[in-house]
């Protein structure tokens, strides 16, 4: 199952553009935000292009891969379990 509302669609990034700041974790938005996330193409190198995810109002990064069919939800680096768009919770370093 795939949980394609787990995130929006957000903006194709100008070349060379970061979808976050270097230090996103000393923006105190980072625990307080009700993150929204949304998928964004970034452009690192010419001919290269990634998707990354990140909340579409603080633009701190999303726990987990762009590609996972069931991605946690809470922002990177969170403490505690993750919790999956499925409502799965698991602890860190842990399996679903
Ligand atoms: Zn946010
Ligand atoms: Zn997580």
């Amino acid at each position: 199952m795939i949980f394609t509302d787990s995130h929006g669609i957000g903006p194709d990034l100008a070349p060379g553009e970061a979808p976050w700041p270097v230090r996103w974790e000393d923006d105190p938005r980072c625990d307080s935000c009700l993150h929204e996330w949304e998928s964004v193409l970034l452009r690192p190198y010419p001919a290269r292009v990634e998707e990354a995810i990140r909340c579409r109002h603080c633009h701190t990064p999303r726990c987990g891969d762009s590609r996972d069919s069931d991605p946690c939800m809470r922002r990177r680096h969170h403490r505690g379990d993750h919790v999956l768009a499925s409502g799965v919770r698991y602890p860190l370093g842990g399996t679903p």
